[in-house]
């Protein structure tokens, strides 16, 4: 089998939690103007491989994309009765620059590389958090968060830099959500 380039490939996990890419209101809006404030500039992806939070796969070269700042407690709070305070965090996502379909699968994307599941609480505080470094460890570090039962929601994220992947919220049985 030859090598192919890592930057075109999106690992993925089979699960029984879903993965929530950035929800179509919000990309409405980044679209335009990111939740720092900054107007959003689109630009043509050459190489390929950027994780979109849309559609939760790796962008392919040609791709119109941007990269706009995102506050994803911020958002989810705003759902909730959460007051996360001092726990909001703003980072840098990619997205679309256009409405795009969204995820094609139910399986955990991004698991091909080191990851952590941070833990929040549903006030919107951290609980802590897990280092994840093989694919077959997102779907036991998820099943151990959500065993605690004070665990709402928890965001995957990028260890070196930190980035927001996307979040796993508590799934409170069918019919409720
Ligand atoms: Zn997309």
């Amino acid at each position: 089998m030859t090598t192919t380039p890592t930057t075109a490939a999106t690992t993925t996990t089979a699960t029984t939690h879903t993965a929530r890419p950035i929800a179509p209101r919000a990309l409405e809006e980044l679209r335009t103007t990111d939740d720092a404030g900054r107007p959003t500039t689109p630009f043509t992806d050459t190489e390929g491989g950027a994780p979109l939070r849309c559609c939760l796969r790796r962008s392919e070269p040609g791709e119109r994309i941007a990269l706009v700042s995102y506050a994803p407690l911020r958002r989810w709070a705003a759902e909730t009765a959460a007051a996360p305070g001092a726990y909001d965090e703003v980072g840098p996502v990619f997205i679309h620059a256009q409405p795009c379909d969204g995820p094609a699968g139910a399986s955990l994307p991004f698991t091909g590389a080191h990851r952590t599941v941070r833990r929040y609480s549903a006030q919107g505080h951290i609980l802590g958090g897990r280092l994840v470094g093989e694919p077959d460890g997102f779907e036991q570090a998820l099943t151990e968060a959500f065993d605690d039962p004070a665990v709402a929601l928890v965001h995957v994220r990028a260890v070196e830099y930190g980035c927001f992947l996307y979040e796993v919220r508590r799934d409170y049985g069918a019919g409720r959500g």
